[in-house]
This record gives C-alpha cells, structure tokens and sequence, in this order.
C-alpha cells in the first residue's frame, strides 16, 4: 500500500454500489472491504461484509420472533475463486457451457460482500433450493416485508428477469445501507438498475 494511502476509519464504501452483469466490481473493492467470517447453515466458513452482517443478524432476530428461521448459505466470493471456477468449468465442459452457467468474474453481486443467498428452516427441515423456496411463498413473503427495516432489498426480483438477467430468487438478499432507500426500492418493487435509472 502507498504511503498516505491508508483508508480513513470513517469513510465508508458505497453500500449502493451497482454490480451486474454490465457493470464491473471496482478494482480496489475487495482490498476496502471489511470481511468478517461466519459459520453459514452447514458448518462452513463463510465471509460477509462487517455491517451487513451486523444487519443480517437484526433481521434475523426480528424474524424469529415471528417463527420465521432464516440461516446463512453464502456470501462473498473473491474475483480469485471465480476466476479458478470458471477456468475449471471451462476445461471440464467447454465454453458455451460455462458462459451460460457460471458468473463471468468481476461482474458477480457476490463479489461485493454485500449479498447474501440465505436457506429457511421449517418443520426442522432445512430448505435450500433456490425453487423449493420459490413455494414457499407466505414464507418468503414475511421475509421480504421486513428486508428493507434493516437496510436489504431483495435483489433478483419476479417478472423482472429482462431487467436483473437473473432469474428470481427469493434468497438472494442485498444490503444497501440505507433503510430509507431501501423502503423506497421495496415499496416499489424496483431492481436496482431500476432504481438507478430513475435516481
Ligand atoms: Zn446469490
């Protein structure tokens, strides 16, 4: 690191930060971001930017006491690993494979720290299928009135798949910060780009 270089402890990244497949991850993200590890649903080690966590867990808790169970599947994923990823798929199933079923690196949400895919428990049975959670609708519905208190939106919405290029994905959840905005972007059932393109 240069020499007068060190980040100031009161800047903050930008929480709204905008990663999609147009939009690359700013090169200096992954060495700003503060990552703090956590053990996800089954046991593993996993990483989630400082704050988000800190929300996740409000979020969480206020959750619980409506007998909703949410536990974390994934989060961050460096630049490194989806790069040795897609060299992996590529070598193993070809191009054509792999550009349709692996993110392109730098251009995944999930790079940023600030995304986080979570799974549900019911009946003491844990759910982690992106379209086993896609029936749980009332579920899920309780889930996502409550994203926007502690700052998350969700992210890859219904019937806007032209929009995200992502299909929808009920667990796919993103901090953005600011519980404001994000009551405005949920209230009004907008993606991100759209938000952006009406700011
Ligand atoms: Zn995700």
């Amino acid at each position: 690191m240069l020499i007068g270089c060190t980040k100031n402890d009161n800047q903050k990244y930008d929480y709204l930060i905008l990663v999609n497949k147009q939009n690359k991850l700013p090169a200096d993200w992954e060495t700003n971001v503060e990552l703090v590890e956590v053990q996800n649903a089954y046991d593993e080690t996993i990483k989630v930017e400082k704050e988000a966590l800190e929300k996740y867990y409000e979020l969480r808790d206020a959750l619980l006491k409506e007998w909703v169970d949410i536990e974390l599947d994934s989060a961050y994923r460096s630049v490194q690993r989806q790069e040795e990823l897609w060299k992996e798929f590529e070598e193993e199933y070809g191009i054509d494979y792999t550009k349709k079923y692996v993110a392109v690196p730098w251009y995944s949400e999930h790079h940023t720290a600030l995304a986080i895919d979570i799974c549900i428990i019911k009946d003491w049975v844990l759910i982690y299928e992106n379209n086993d959670m896609i029936a749980e609708k009332e579920i899920f519905a309780k889930i996502h009135e409550k994203l926007a208190d502690y700052g998350f939106i969700l992210r890859y919405l219904e019937w806007k798949e032209d929009i995200t290029w992502y299909r929808y994905e009920p667990r796919h959840l993103r901090y953005i910060g600011d519980a404001k905005i994000a009551k405005e972007i949920m209230d009004n059932w907008l993606t991100l780009e759209e938000y952006y393109s009406l700011k």
